[in-house]
Formats: structure tokens, sequence, C-alpha cells
């Protein structure tokens, strides 16, 4: 745990968060400014400040898993997965997480 991370406080109960789905190794829980009128974050528990810094293939298997049995979990056919590496590529916070976005037209890319 990162004591100064926002993320792994919510992962770790020191922030109450209601999770959408949770496991022994992700978390996932609402964007608190959804761009989507669905819009869920799916985290590790344990601190990984991006996708880069992510050593052990375990967690990604994990967080892919995770963001499958969250889009399961809240009945999700269609949607959109993104993950921000890096300030440049607009990441704000440096926890690694997987953005679950869905539940109108996204525009295509
Ligand atoms: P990114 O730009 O990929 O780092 O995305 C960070 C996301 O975290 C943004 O969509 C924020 O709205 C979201 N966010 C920041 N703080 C919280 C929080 N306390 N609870 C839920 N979502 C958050
Ligand atoms: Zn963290």
């Amino acid at each position: 745990m990162k004591e100064d991370c926002i993320f792994c406080k919510i992962a770790n109960g020191i922030i109450p968060t209601d999770f959408v789905y949770e496991n022994d190794y992700v978390a996932a829980f609402k964007d608190i400014n959804p761009k989507a009128s669905t819009h869920v974050l799916v985290i590790p528990k344990e601190h990984y400040d991006s996708l880069n810094e992510v050593n052990d293939d375990k967690i990604l298997l994990e967080l892919l898993k995770g963001v499958k049995e969250t889009a399961k979990a809240l009945n999700l056919d269609n949607y959109r997965t993104v993950i921000n590496t890096g300030k440049g590529a607009g990441q704000e916070v440096f926890h690694i997480h997987v953005h679950i976005l869905s539940g109108k037209v996204l525009p295509k890319f």
C-alpha cells in the first residue's frame, strides 16, 4: 500500500467505497466523474504506478479477468476499456486502473 495513493486507500477500505465487483486481486468501483452513463474503474489491490510498472504477469491476468467479471456483474455486453499510461496520455491517478465505459454511443476511434 502506498500511503499517499487515493486508489490504495479505496482498495484497503480507508476511503469507504461501494465495489461493483471485488475479488482477492482486484476491486471495481464507479468513477467519481463519469464520462459515459456507465463508467467504472478496475484496479489491482496491490499498488503499481502504471502499466509500465506492472512486473507480475499474474496481476496482468487478474486485472483483465477482473474487467470481464466486472462487465458480467454489470450485465454489460458492449463496453470499451481504456488504460491511460503516463501524464502525456492523460493519466491523472498513478495507481494503474482500467476504465470500463458503456451505456451510450461512444465516439469511434
Ligand atoms: P486517469 O485519467 O486514467 O488517471 O483516470 C483517473 C480517473 O479516476 C478519472 O476518470 C477520475 O474521475 C477518477 N477518480 C479520481 N478520484 C476518484 C475517486 N476518489 N473515486 C472514483 N474515481 C476517481
Ligand atoms: Zn495505489
